[in-house]
C-alpha cells in the first residue's frame, strides 16, 4: 500500500481514538489525587495559590532572569469594563477560568485568549451599596468538570466547565443582611468551601462547605458567637462567647472570612483567616473588654466536618480593622535549628507572623512595615504589647498601619530556593476617634468611629497628603531571620499581588500601570511594560505546548483604588486579561482620549450650611465609590465633571435610581430630595474649584505644590509625633 494511502487509513482509527478520548475525558477534570499532586503539573495552575500550600511559586523557568527582558504581550482579552479586577485565574490543560467585575466568569483558550464561554450570574446592581471595597471577585475553584464562583450577592454557583451552563446554585448567606462574597471558593475533598464579607456593615461571619456534586450544605462554621439565649452552635462558640461582653450579637460581631483560606492535606487541617470586628471600636463592641474570639485570628478546622481544632489570635480585641484575612502561606522552614511546619502571614497589623501550623503555637512576629499601635509581641504569651491609648477610647489617635493595613488582600509569594517571601507592602497611617455611641443608620458603615466632617475640597492638597501618609513597596522578607532582604520602592501604595518562579523571577503589576519582572534574589528590575491601567491582581504562570506564559488581570479599583487611589488617566479604561511570553509582540490598542471636560454649571444659591451638609453626605454615602472630594480613581465618574444633562437628571439618578442597571443604585430610602440637592450643590462648588485648579498657570501651580508639600509635611509631623492626639 502506498504510503499516502496507509496514512489515510491510519488517520481513521486515530481520529476515532481522539473523538472517544474527548468524549470520556471531562473538561477541567481535577479530583482529590490531582489536587494533592498539583506541584507535579507546572504547566497548569490548578488551585487558587497554585498548590494547597498557597506559595504562588512556579517551577517553570523558560522565562528567567537571563531573558525576562524579551517578555512582551502575546494576547489580551477585554472584559468590556473599566472596573476592578482582582482574580487569580485557574489554568487546566490549556483552558483558563477567571472572574471579572460583578462576579462574571470567563473561560478562555489559554493559548490565544479566545473566549470559550462567559457566565454572568446577573448580580443585582444595587449590591454596589452593600460592598465596602468595589464589586470585585478574586476567582473561581475548578473541580471535576465544574467551575465554582461565589457571587457578590452571596450565592455559590456551579457551572459546567465545558459549556458555561449553570449546574446548581445555592444562597449561602442571609440576603436580607449586607453580606457579600468577593473571595474565591476553595475546594477540598469534593467540598466547596466559601466565606463572605460585610464586617463594615454589621454581619456575623461564617464559612460553609457544600457538596461539589449536589450543592448540598455539609457544614457551617461561625467565626464569632451569636446570642447566648439562642444556644451556641458548638463548643467553639461557647468558648468564644466567654471573651465577649455586652450585647455584641446585636451589632453583628464581624469576623468575616472574606479572602484567605488554606489546606494542609498531611495534617488534614483547613485554615481560616478571620477578619475585623463589627463595629471597629472594641469599647463599643464589647464594653467590658475581652479578646473577642475569633476576630483577627487564624482558626484551624477539619475540612470534613467544620469542627474547630485550634486558633491563634493575631490581634486580641481588634480595634483598627486589623484583619487576619491576608494571604496564608504554608511552608516547612528551618526554624532555630529544626524544620518546622509553619504558616506565614503578613496581616494588616504590620507584624510578619510565623506560627506552627500543626498546633497554632506562636513562633515569631516582627514588624515588616512601620507600626505604632504595639511595641512587640511577647514571646511567652504570643500576644502583642499594645501602646497605651492607641485604642482611641479617650481621644483621636494616629495609628500605623491604617485600616488598609501594612498589606491587604493582594497575595504574596514564597520562593523556597531564595527562602524569601515577597510582600506587596504598604506604609500607611490613619486617625481613629471613637464615636460617642453605636447607632445604626441604614445604608452607612457601622465602624464605631467618628466620621469626618466631609473631605477637604482641594484635589492638589489631598493628593499630596495621600502621598505623604501612604506609600508602597515590593518587600522581600526573610522569614528565618525575620528581617527584610531587599525592597523596591514603588510610586504609590495599593500595588498588585506577586508571583514567584524558579527562573529567579518575581513578577508584580503596579498602581502606576506597569507589569514588572524583578530578579528574585536581589530585586533588580529586569523588565517592565505600560499596560494602560493600574494592576491589583496577582500574576500566574503556566505553559501550553512547551511555551511558558505569564497572565495578569489589569483593572483598577478595590477599596483604596476607588476611594483615594491613584487617578488613572482619562481613556485608560479597559480592564483586561493580559498574557505575556518571550518575544510576545502584541500591542495594546491606543488609549482613547476622554472628551473635553464639561463647563461647571452655574453655582446654586445654596447657603454655606447646605453645602457643608452636602459635603458631609457626600463623604458618608458617595465617597467610597466616587472618591474623596470628587477625586475618584478614574474608573467611576468624577462627579465634579458631570455633563449638563446628568446634572439635570441628578435627582432622578441619585434619589430614584435611574442608573441602577449601570451599578449606580438609588438612595431614596436614606436620602431626602433636599439631601440630594445639597450633595449636588456641594459638587457644583467642587466643579468650580476643579476648573480653577485646571486653569492655574504652571508657575502658580509650582508655588502651590511647594506650599502644600510644606504644609502636609508639617501636618504629618504634627500628627505623627502625637501632639495632635488627645
Ligand atoms: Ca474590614
Amino acid at each position: 500500500m502506498p504510503y499516502h494511502r496507509l496514512r489515510h487509513w491510519l488517520a481513521v482509527p486515530i481520529l476515532l481514538a481522539v473523538v472517544l478520548a474527548s468524549m470520556f475525558s471531562q473538561a477541567a477534570d481535577i479530583d482529590h489525587q490531582r489536587a494533592l499532586a498539583a506541584e507535579q503539573e507546572p504547566q497548569n495552575w490548578l488551585l487558587h495559590g497554585r498548590t494547597y500550600a498557597e506559595q504562588r511559586h512556579s517551577p517553570l523557568r523558560q522565562i528567567n532572569d537571563g531573558n525576562a527582558e524579551q517578555l512582551g504581550l502575546d494576547w489580551f482579552f477585554d472584559t468590556n469594563t473599566n472596573r476592578g479586577l482582582e482574580a487569580t485565574p485557574i489554568v487546566v490543560d490549556g483552558v483558563m477560568y477567571l472572574t471579572g467585575t460583578w462576579s462574571v466568569v470567563y473561560a478562555l483558550d489559554a493559548r490565544s485568549g479566545e473566549l470559550l464561554w462567559e457566565y454572568d450570574p446577573q448580580v443585582p446592581r444595587e449590591m454596589a451599596r452593600k460592598v465596602c471595597c468595589d464589586v470585585v471577585n478574586r476567582g473561581v475553584a475548578v473541580w471535576q468538570g465544574k467551575v465554582y464562583v461565589g457571587t457578590l450577592d452571596g450565592r455559590l454557583v456551579a457551572i459546567d466547565a465545558a459549556t458555561g451552563e449553570t449546574v446548581w446554585q445555592v444562597v449561602t448567606v442571609d440576603q436580607s443582611l449586607p453580606y457579600t462574597i468577593t473571595g474565591a471558593p476553595r475546594v477540598v475533598k469534593d467540598k466547596i468551601i466559601i466565606g463572605n464579607g460585610g464586617a463594615e456593615y454589621g454581619v456575623r461571619g461564617h464559612v460553609s462547605a457544600y457538596d461539589a456534586a449536589s450543592g448540598e450544605r455539609i457544614w457551617r462554621f461561625y467565626t464569632v458567637p451569636g446570642n447566648p439565649d439562642e444556644g451556641f452552635e458548638n463548643e467553639a462558640m461557647a468558648k468564644a462567647a466567654e471573651t465577649w461582653t455586652g450585647e455584641w450579637w446585636k451589632l453583628g460581631g464581624g469576623g468575616t472570612v472574606w479572602d484567605s483560606m488554606a489546606y494542609d492535606p498531611e495534617l488534614d487541617l483547613f485554615y481560616l483567616g478571620v477578619g475585623n470586628g463589627s463595629p471597629w471600636s472594641r469599647h463599643l463592641r464589647s464594653p467590658q473588654g475581652g479578646d473577642n474570639l475569633y476576630l483577627s485570628s487564624i482558626v484551624a478546622i477539619r475540612p470534613d466536618t467544620g469542627e474547630y481544632v485550634w486558633h491563634y489570635q493575631v490581634v486580641p480585641a481588634e480595634s483598627w480593622d486589623y484583619t487576619a484575612t491576608q494571604h496564608m502561606i504554608l511552608a516547612d522552614i528551618d526554624w532555630q535549628g529544626e524544620t518546622r511546619k509553619v504558616l506565614m502571614q503578613a496581616p494588616k497589623s504590620g507584624f510578619f507572623m510565623i506560627i506552627d501550623r500543626e498546633t497554632g503555637e506562636f513562633l515569631s512576629a516582627e514588624p515588616y512595615v512601620e507600626v505604632n499601635w504595639a511595641t512587640h509581641y511577647d514571646p511567652e504569651t504570643g500576644r502583642p504589647v499594645e501602646v497605651e491609648g492607641m485604642d482611641y477610647e479617650h481621644g483621636s489617635k494616629s495609628v500605623k498601619p491604617s485600616g488598609g493595613g501594612g498589606h491587604n488582600w493582594q497575595p504574596m509569594a514564597y520562593n523556597p530556593d531564595t527562602g524569601l517571601v515577597y510582600i506587596p507592602a504598604m506604609e500607611s497611617m490613619m486617625v481613629y476617634e471613637q464615636a460617642e455611641k453605636m447607632q445604626y443608620e441604614p445604608g452607612l458603615r457601622h465602624l464605631g468611629i467618628k466620621r469626618g466632617e466631609g473631605p477637604p475640597g482641594n484635589e492638589l492638597f489631598l493628593n499630596i497628603l495621600i502621598d505623604k501618609v501612604s506609600s508602597g513597596h515590593l518587600l522581600a522578607w526573610d522569614p528565618v531571620q525575620q528581617k527584610e532582604a531587599w525592597r523596591v520602592p514603588l510610586r504609590h501604595s495599593w500595588n498588585g499581588g506577586v508571583l514567584s518562579t524558579a527562573g529567579n523571577l518575581v513578577l508584580q503589576g503596579t498602581a502606576d500601570r506597569r507589569m514588572v519582572a524583578y530578579r528574585a534574589d536581589t530585586g533588580k528590575q529586569l523588565w517592565d511594560m505600560d499596560v494602560q491601567t493600574g494592576i491589583m491582581a496577582p500574576p500566574i504562570t503556566y505553559s501550553v505546548d512547551g511555551e511558558q506564559y505569564v497572565t495578569v488581570l489589569a483593572g483598577w479599583g478595590g477599596g483604596f483604588g476607588l476611594m483615594t487611589g491613584v487617578k488613572q488617566p482619562p481613556g485608560a479604561k479597559r480592564s483586561r486579561v493580559l498574557t505575556f511570553k518571550l518575544g510576545g509582540a502584541m500591542q495594546l490598542p491606543p488609549t482613547i482620549e476622554a472628551g473635553p471636560i464639561p463647563e461647571p454649571p452655574a453655582l446654586t444659591d445654596a447657603s454655606d450650611e447646605v453645602i457643608a451638609r452636602g459635603s458631609t453626605l457626600y463623604g458618608s454615602y458617595c465617597s467610597f465609590c466616587h472618591g474623596v472630594a470628587g477625586i475618584s480613581g478614574g474608573t467611576l465618574p468624577d462627579l465634579r465633571r458631570l455633563p449638563e444633562h446628568t446634572h439635570m437628571s441628578f435627582e432622578l439618578i441619585v434619589h430614584k435610581g435611574a442608573f441602577k442597571s449601570l451599578g449606580m443604585p438609588g438612595f431614596g430610602d436614606v436620602l431626602s430630595k433636599q439631601d440630594v440637592a445639597a450633595i449636588q450643590s456641594y459638587l457644583i462648588v467642587e466643579a468650580h474649584k476643579d476648573k480653577v485648579l485646571r486653569e492655574t498657570p504652571p508657575w502658580l501651580l509650582k508655588i502651590k505644590t511647594f506650599f502644600y508639600h510644606l504644609v502636609t509635611s508639617l501636618i504629618v509631623l504634627f500628627v505623627d509625633t502625637g501632639t495632635a492626639t488627645g
